[in-house]
């Protein structure tokens, strides 16, 4: 279900969004008007756990302070434009930031689960072929509140007591090219005074960054940790996936033993199934042998159309014969369920429709 165009408010576009603001700056910015450093607690709580998005609504902060924060600051810099609703509950949000650039998040609910797929960057460099996401390149990584927004819009899609369970980082966009933006947000939406989310039910996919793998690791923290591997061996990959070329399946698949290694949480491997190029029953044959020994799961991804690309997705039957020689050695392999594809949601998909229209 589509709903219209949501017009743009006027005069919000150049303040400064309170979640960019890094506590300590905010800390001292309310010293300055004389304010106790309480206050930037009592924004934070308003913003991410009362799901306030106007000044006016924190009735508990003096009315000047509200108003000098008006001056400067506004309280959520994006904005819905677009919110579509499959049958299956899943919601798709498309978002315009604060330059009108957009970009999307999905919510998907599945008993108990209230997952949000969100974005770290508007569009995507690292160019995978069959993904709508980078078919145009990368714009800009988003900002930490861009990212934490997401998850506020999100929430307020989800039935009373609203909350969010799960977080994947699956959305536009290279995770681990925006790390730094990235873990400032999951620091607010983990914490308890923050979104409350817990740690070990988010999941970071990355296409594979070695170097930043291995820093995420050396953190230590409960994030879950997703590769996209889409190949068993490099030839086959550097068709698919054109950052590795340079990258190489032996160094990402190290820095994943190594992020094992240190976390103790196994690693998902990702597989989107393209028909005729990547799933042949050899090919999976080929990926047990590459993740013989290592403690993997596999999520098999079957293709999500894009319009304008030739990819197609298997065949229940070709999906099941690449399965079996998985099971056989061994290896947890599970088929990601399609959700909303009435609904487009594949990443990338409605920001392209709409710039395009
Ligand atoms: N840049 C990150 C996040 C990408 S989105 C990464 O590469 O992991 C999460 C997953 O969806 C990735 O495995 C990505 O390759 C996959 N994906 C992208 N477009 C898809 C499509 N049209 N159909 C199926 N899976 C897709």
């Amino acid at each position: 279900m589509a709903l219209p165009l949501i017009e743009a408010p006027a005069g919000v576009k150049h303040k400064r969004a309170l979640l960019d603001v890094p506590v300590r700056e905010l800390i001292e910015w309310l010293a300055q008007r004389g304010e106790k450093p309480l206050r930037a607690r009592q924004l934070r709580h308003w913003l991410l756990n009362a799901g306030a998005d106007s000044l006016t609504a924190m009735t508990d902060l003096p009315k000047g302070l509200r108003h000098a924060l008006d001056a400067e600051f506004t309280p959520l810099g994006t904005r819905v434009v677009r919110r579509l609703e499959a049958e299956d509950g899943t919601h798709k949000l498309l978002v315009k930031l604060s330059d009108d650039r957009l970009i999307e998040c999905v919510l998907i609910q599945e008993d108990r689960r209230r997952t949000a797929c969100i974005s770290t960057q508007v569009g995507c460099g690292m160019g995978c072929v069959f993904c709508a996401s980078g078919l145009d390149g990368v714009d800009r990584n988003l900002t930490t509140g861009e990212i934490l927004e997401q998850l506020i819009r999100l929430r307020g899609q989800t039935p009373e007591p609203r909350r969010l369970t799960h977080v994947v980082v699956m959305g536009m966009g290279e995770p681990l090219a925006n790390l730094d933006n990235l873990l400032s947000a999951l620091e607010m939406a983990t914490a308890k005074e923050g979104l409350g989310i817990g740690a070990r039910h988010v999941t970071i996919s990355t296409v594979g960054l070695p170097a930043k793998m291995r820093r995420l690791a050396d953190l230590r923290k409960q994030y879950h940790l997703a590769v996209s591997l889409h190949a068993p061996n490099d030839a086959l990959r550097n068709q698919i996936v054109p950052t590795n070329d340079k990258t190489g399946l032996d160094t990402i698949m190290a820095a994943a033993d190594y992020f094992f290694e240190k976390t103790g949480r196994q690693v998902t491997y990702e597989y989107v199934l393209l028909h005729g190029l990547n799933d042949d029953p050899s090919h999976a044959r080929e990926l047990a042998r590459l993740l013989k020994g290592r403690r993997a799961h596999v999520n098999l991804i079957p293709f999500n159309d894009v319009p304008g690309l030739p990819y197609r997705r298997p065949t229940p039957d070709a999906l099941a014969k690449f399965m079996n020689p998985l099971r056989q050695a061994g290896i947890s392999v599970k088929v990601r369920k399609r959700k909303g594809s009435q609904i487009d949601a594949a990443c990338g998909q409605l920001r392209r429709e709409v710039v395009a229209s």
